[in-house]
């Protein structure tokens, strides 16, 4: 490989939801004894699943399958409101790692579903937040895809019917903002909300992109096939004019035939552990450089189900637990995943629960 520079996008990798979700997987494993049930991946990323994997996490597809009485993560891409209900069944501990901006979604469905109105919902169709959001009001949400799905949801909905618009928050800003003006020329009285949903991370790691992607050779996106904001990013790449754009999992998939100047970025779940291995191994002979475009300070903090536990925890048998609230905002999830990796090498105790 004959790579002559990186550049690094920033910001790339961990966004505010992710590092929510993996710090709060990572407390439940702490505390619990072994397995912590999660149900769906909980979040794209197969060197993060199989780092919880190591730590005993069980990852499920049906909440009706964990044991009553378990611990149970639901994941941060929303799930369905029917499989938060069954979650809660049979005295499981059900912790919600939903991302809040998937919740406001959530949200503005269930606010215009009530109001009367048909809503078009741009999403992908078998990505786990697309279904959690649109089982929120399936009878009053079409899912757009195409241009032709909005060719049809004009054929279906009753002509007078208020429509509103909603999107998953992962999308790639072109391939939304396509489908947004044909729909605006459908339905004139369509309602938005004032903000688009597409989220702050997905948006800040496109626009880091865009300004490393039309100079570079290459794009190397690292994260996930099954990551949205992910695949979005190539498209974005690619669109940017970009000649070859490759999305991998980790350093080992890099071809040898890299030359030039390499653009390198991640999806909102891929470790920066996995970027710098990437980086090692394309050795840029004349070394990085970081293009930052903005910088993200926003930080979610732990779901309300986990505080309230870990504050019962902590005054009924742990007072060291306290720790985890207070530092919660100071650890990262990098950090965190570090943690559990020299875990699974060290094995330690989990704090014992009471009854
Ligand atoms: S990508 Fe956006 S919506 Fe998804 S978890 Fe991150 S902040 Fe939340």
């Amino acid at each position: 490989m004959a790579v002559e520079q990186v550049l690094l996008a920033a910001p790339r990798g961990f966004c505010a939801g992710v590092e929510k979700a993996i710090k709060a997987l990572a407390w439940m494993v702490k505390v619990f004894e072994p397995p912590v049930y999660c149900y769906h991946e909980i979040v794209h990323n197969q060197y993060v699943v199989s780092q919880f994997r190591d730590q005993g996490v069980i990852f499920v597809d049906d909440v009706n399958s964990v044991p009553p009485g378990a611990p149970l993560m639901l994941s941060a891409h929303g799930s369905a409101p029917e499989v938060v209900t069954d979650a809660r069944h049979e005295n499981r501990i059900v912790i919600d790692a939903v991302c809040p901006l998937v919740t406001k979604v959530h949200h503005e469905l269930k606010v215009r579903a009530k109001k009367g109105y048909q809503v078009l919902y741009i999403g992908h169709a078998m990505h786990e937040e697309s279904v959690g959001t649109m089982a929120v009001a399936p009878d009053a949400v079409h899912l757009i895809e195409t241009e032709a799905d909005i060719e049809e949801a004009s054929r279906a909905i009753e002509p007078g019917t208020p429509v509103a618009l909603l999107a998953q928050t992962t999308l790639s800003h072109d391939e939304w903002s396509g489908l947004v003006d044909l729909a605006r020329q459908k339905f004139p009285d369509l309602w938005m909300p004032g903000r688009s949903d597409l989220c702050f991370a997905t948006t800040n790691r496109q626009t880091a992109l865009r300004e490393i992607a039309s100079r570079a050779d290459a794009v190397i996106v690292i994260g996930s096939a099954n990551s949205s904001n992910t695949v979005a990013l190539t498209t974005v790449a690619l669109a940017s004019g970009c000649p070859r754009v490759l999305r991998v999992n980790a350093a080992e998939e890099l071809p040898d035939d890299l030359t030039g100047i390499v653009g390198v970025t991640a999806g909102a779940s891929a470790p920066e552990r996995l970027v710098e291995d990437v980086i090692k191994r394309l050795n840029p002979l004349q070394g990085i450089t970081t293009l930052e475009t903005t910088k993200e300070d926003e930080y979610f903090p732990p779901p309300p189900e986990l505080r309230d536990l870990l504050h019962n925890l902590e005054k009924d048998q742990a007072p060291e637990i306290g720790a985890i609230l207070a530092n919660d905002r100071n650890i990262s999830a990098t950090q965190v995943l570090e943690d559990l990796r020299l875990r699974s090498v060290e094995p330690e105790q989990p704090l014992e629960m009471k009854d």
